[in-house]
């Protein structure tokens, strides 16, 4: 078990590409990381920096107290599991999972108990005998962890390994890694491009954009203060609904944000006045109202037009002007296509962002 230290981390490929710029994190002794973003965004380079599987440009990466930056993958003491789950054909599952071993000097003996170990432990020993092609796409991405696990290594590094498994299959496995992570208690960072699994998985989340580090945190700290409009855009299912104007103040005790149609959005006072702003705020954040609402709520009205109903909760697409808003409701109590609905939301619930930098502004 190990700490993993990046700082200042580069990589530049050779058509002068810019995988990752500028990454400074620590991942603690034990820690379950996640690294996500949108597809092209440089989680997949900077987790093969980490595996050395690509050099570092500039910068350095340490593992517990050695300096890796320059070390290769075998030196490194780490274990990867792929997306493609890298098996070896012609191998049986027990040989498939002694093999690394083997390469490295380990004894039979040695090889033979951990192999088991790792067998009981994820649910293969029914299955040592059989090739890849006998087993299912949940086995083999459990040989392949099962092939991480006999290593013992101080820090493993997973590259989006669910993405190739069907949609309950793979909260099944997530639930498998969660609970693995937990008994082993090893160091372990996860890429994937999916937020729930980031969500779900993650004791930190780093969220990366187009090669850059945009926020890094616990799940929910994230979700709740994003930094930026990517980060807010990026976490929430439905996203977060956005709305883009410039800020007067009306009265007192409130300001006025006004959308490029003069579409109104009263918000709390406080905000410079003057500026174009994007006001945030979540589709769990917005209740429907019959009557009054207590004092200091924001209330808004909206026009509905459309109703994604998936089971135990709906979706009300609707607009405010030119602004479209998705409303996350209960099925049993839905509004007519066309209706006009009152909503309301706590002003403490409100995201606020500059519109030129997409930063979050504190209200
Ligand atoms: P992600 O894993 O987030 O999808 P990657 O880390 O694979 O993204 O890639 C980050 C960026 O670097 C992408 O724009 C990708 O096209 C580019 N890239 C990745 N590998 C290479 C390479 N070997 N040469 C040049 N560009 C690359």
């Amino acid at each position: 078990m190990a700490a993993v230290k990046l700082k200042a981390v580069r990589k530049v490929y050779s058509n002068g590409h810019v995988g990752v710029e500028g990454a400074s994190f620590d991942i603690a002794d034990g820690e379950l990381l996640v690294l996500v973003g949108p597809s092209g965004c440089g989680k997949s380079t900077l987790l093969r920096l980490i595996a050395g599987l690509e050099e570092a440009t500039a910068g350095s990466i340490h593992i517990g107290d050695v300096d890796v930056t320059h070390l290769e993958p075998r030196d490194r003491d780490i274990a990867m599991v792929f997306q493609s789950y890298a098996l070896y054909p012609h191998m049986t599952v027990r040989e498939n999972l002694g093999f690394g071993l083997k390469l490295r000097g380990h004894t039979e003996a040695e090889v033979a108990s951990r192999v088991q170990e790792a067998a009981d432990r994820l649910e293969l020993g029914s299955m040592l005998d059989r090739l890849p092609k006998q087993l299912s796409g949940g086995q083999r991405q459990r040989v392949a962890l099962g092939r991480a696990l006999v290593r013992q290594p101080k820090v493993f590094l997973l590259d989006e390994p669910l993405s190739n498994l069907d949609a309950k299959l793979r909260s099944a496995m997530r639930t498998e890694i969660a609970r693995l992570h937990r008994s082993l208690q090893t160091t372990m960072v996860y890429v994937t491009h999916d937020q729930v699994e980031a969500m779900t998985l993650g004791q930190r989340i780093v969220v990366l954009d187009r090669g850059i580090v945009q926020q890094i945190d616990t799940p929910m700290a994230i979700y709740e203060r994003p930094v930026n409009l990517f980060v807010a855009g990026f976490l929430g299912n439905p996203a977060m609904n956005f709305f883009r104007g410039s800020l007067s103040g009306a009265a007192s005790d409130h300001s006025v944000l006004r959308g490029e149609d003069g579409a109104e959005l009263a918000v709390p006072s406080g905000l410079p006045t003057g500026r174009s702003l994007v006001v945030g705020i979540r589709p769990e954040d917005l209740q429907r109202v019959d009557g009054a609402s207590p004092p200091g709520n924001i209330r808004l009205s909206a026009l509905v037009d459309l109703i994604e109903t998936v089971g135990n909760e709906s979706f009300i697409h609707a607009s405010v002007g030119a602004w479209r808003i998705i409303v996350r409701s209960s099925p049993y109590d839905l509004p007519p296509l066309g209706s006009t609905i009152s909503l309301q939301v706590l002003p403490e619930r409100l995201h606020f962002f500059d519109a030129e930098s997409g930063e979050r502004i504190a209200a």
